[in-house]
This record gives C-alpha cells, sequence and structure tokens, in this order.
C-alpha cells in the first residue's frame, strides 16, 4: 500500500493537488468547473465518469454549501466512480483436488509474462504451490523469460520445443499441475492480435484443452495503462473472444492517467484486480477503490 502511494503519486503528479487547488477557489465559476473537467479528462477518466464526478461535487455544493473538506468530498465522488463495490478477489483455487488455472491474456509487451511471473511471486508468498506454462510459443525470448522468472520464484516452469502448438504446452502445463498436487496454474499465453479469428481460436483452444483437466478459474486480461484509448481498443478485442475475469493493470508507475482503471472497468464490465507498479518481483498490487484515490490525491 505504501508502495502503490508512493509510485502512484510519483506518476500521477499533479492530478489531486490540481483538483484540490481548483476546488478551493473562492468562486467556483464555470470556468473552474471546466477546468476540472480538464483535470479529470486528462487523467483518461473517460467522458461520461468525468461529468459524473463534476454533477457529485456540484450537487454537494449546492446541497452542502461549499463543503467544510474539499478532499473529503472529492475522494468521495472519486472513490464512487472507481466502484468499491466489485469483487476483486482472485480466484486461484480449483475444486475437488484439482488446480486452479488463471489464465493471463494480451498483447505482447503489455507485460503479460512479467505479470506472470510477480503473481506466481504473490501466490508462493502465501504457501500455494505453483506450476507457469510458458505458452506463449511464438517468442522464444518469452519462454525463456518465464523460465527465469520460475528460477527466480522458486517455482516450476512448463515449456514446449519452439514453435510448439501453445495449446499442447497449456495441456502439459495443467497436467504437470494436475499430477504434482499444486494448488495453482498460470498459463502465459500468446498475444499476437492480427487477426481476431485467429486469436479467438488459438485462445478458445488452449482454453478447451485445459478445462479437460482442471477449471480455468480466472481469465486475466494485461493493459498497459501507458497506451490509453489504443490500449481499451485491444481490450475489447479480447473480451470478445474470451470471457475475462478480470484485468491487470500495468505501467502504472509510468503513467499519468489513473483514471483508465475507471475507463477500463466501464468498457469492459469487469474489476481491475491487480496493479503493475514497475519492473521488479514485488511491483504488482491488488487493486483497492480506496486506497487507489488516496494515492491519486497524494
Ligand atoms: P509481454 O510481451 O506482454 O509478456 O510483456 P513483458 O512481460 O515482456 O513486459 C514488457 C516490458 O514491460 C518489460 O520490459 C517489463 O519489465 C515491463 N513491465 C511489465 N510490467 C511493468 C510495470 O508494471 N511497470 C513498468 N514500469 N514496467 C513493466
Amino acid at each position: 500500500l505504501v508502495r502503490l502511494r508512493q509510485r502512484l503519486a510519483g506518476a500521477q503528479g499533479g492530478f489531486g493537488r490540481g483538483l484540490l487547488a481548483l476546488l478551493s477557489r473562492d468562486r467556483l465559476d464555470e470556468d473552474t468547473w471546466e477546468s476540472i473537467e480538464d483535470v479529470l479528462l486528462t487523467a483518461d477518466l473517460g467522458v461520461q465518469p468525468t461529468q459524473q464526478v463534476v454533477e457529485g461535487l456540484r450537487t454537494r455544493l449546492r446541497v452542502e454549501g461549499r463543503p467544510e473538506d474539499a478532499r473529503t468530498a472529492l475522494r468521495e465522488e472519486l472513490v464512487k466512480i472507481v466502484d468499491p463495490s466489485m469483487d476483486r478477489r482472485l480466484q486461484v483455487s480449483g475444486a475437488d483436488g484439482k488446480p486452479g488455472v488463471v489464465l493471463v491474456v494480451g498483447v505482447n509487451g503489455t507485460g503479460k509474462t512479467t505479470t506472470v511471473g510477480k503473481l506466481a511471486r504473490i501466490l508462493v508468498a502465501e504457501d500455494r504451490r505453483v506450476t507457469l506454462g510458458a505458452a506463449d510459443t511464438f517468442r522464444a525470448a518469452a519462454v525463456d523469460q518465464l523460465a527465469t522468472w520460475g528460477d527466480r520464484v522458486g517455482v516450476e516452469v512448463v515449456r514446449g520445443a519452439e514453435a510448439t502448438d501453445p495449446a499442447s504446452v497449456a495441456f502439459d502445463a495443467v497436467k504437470h499441475g494436475v499430477d504434482d498436487g499444486v494448488d495453482t496454474v498460470i498459463i502465459d499465453t500468446a498475444g499476437r492480435l492480427q487477426n481476431k479469428a485467429g486469436l479467438m481460436d488459438e485462445l478458445g483452444k488452449v482454453k478447451r484443452v485445459i478445462e479437460k483437466q482442471a477449471p480455468v478459474t480466472e481469465v486475466l486480461l494485461v493493459i498497459d495503462a501507458t497506451t490509453g484509448q489504443n490500449g481499451l481498443i485491444q481490450a475489447r478485442v479480447f473480451s470478445e473472444v474470451v470471457d475475462v475475469t478480470g484485468v491487470v493493470l500495468t505501467k502504472l508507475d509510468g503513467s499519468a492517467k489513473g483514471g483508465i482503471v475507471v475507463s477500463v472497468q466501464r468498457e469492459l464490465g469487469v474489476p481491475v484486480k491487480l496493479v503493475g507498479l514497475g519492473e521488479g518481483p514485488d511491483d504488482l498490487a491488488p487493486f483497492d477503490a480506496e486506497a487507489f484515490v488516496d494515492a491519486l490525491l497524494g
């Protein structure tokens, strides 16, 4: 939590300070409200959520007069929009003695492999037994990178020969996990997006071969927070080909646009469950609406 605050406060820079300064002006005229809207839009909050926050603040002012504490009013409106009621728990446990399988999907370069490694570390720290599957077989580098993470975290990585069918690696990894009686198998997948039909075929097949052996309990879509609207478009394609259950928003440490959390949740209708805050092994954190807003406000 402390890390979340530090990293976000650094990246989000003037976001919270700027808004608070505007809200504490002597006169909250239309120009000021427009400036407030601009700050929210610049942070990638999206048009509708921005209007909702501004409307919420204006209504409070009408009803309560000038808020005693602008920060509290702003905090409450932002928390509402980030939606603390969403269920953000990770489903990593299987049933009937079988492991839970977490499928990690997303476009190459978003931070998928890194996220798989960091997530394994979190689960291992919770005393879970974990196996990783390197099903991003189209990039030899991705397989090697995952193997390095496996060594670092101390978990087994199942990999196929180069250019093996991703579904066959996924199958082998889950089989291995079932035979070993591990708690969770995490599968890194390929993220080629040239062709939606191809992606659908591939991810569909990966999911089917896994489900012959153990339940897919979580499908995490990794989105790079620095890619803004483009990231959202890619996210939509993935959510159309596979039932995404949660989002991992990476590189929030390098983006001044924390409002993307809200846009992503609205666009996909699924919660942000984890956020990436750096390249290191401990730089993945569970997402919490209130802590996030506190971090934004600095
Ligand atoms: P993949 O192609 O989706 O598997 O992406 P990688 O896991 O290889 O990550 C791509 C690059 O992004 C690597 O240099 C990672 O170290 C970096 N990266 C991943 N997650 C984060 C994050 O949360 N913050 C920052 N700053 N960099 C990240």
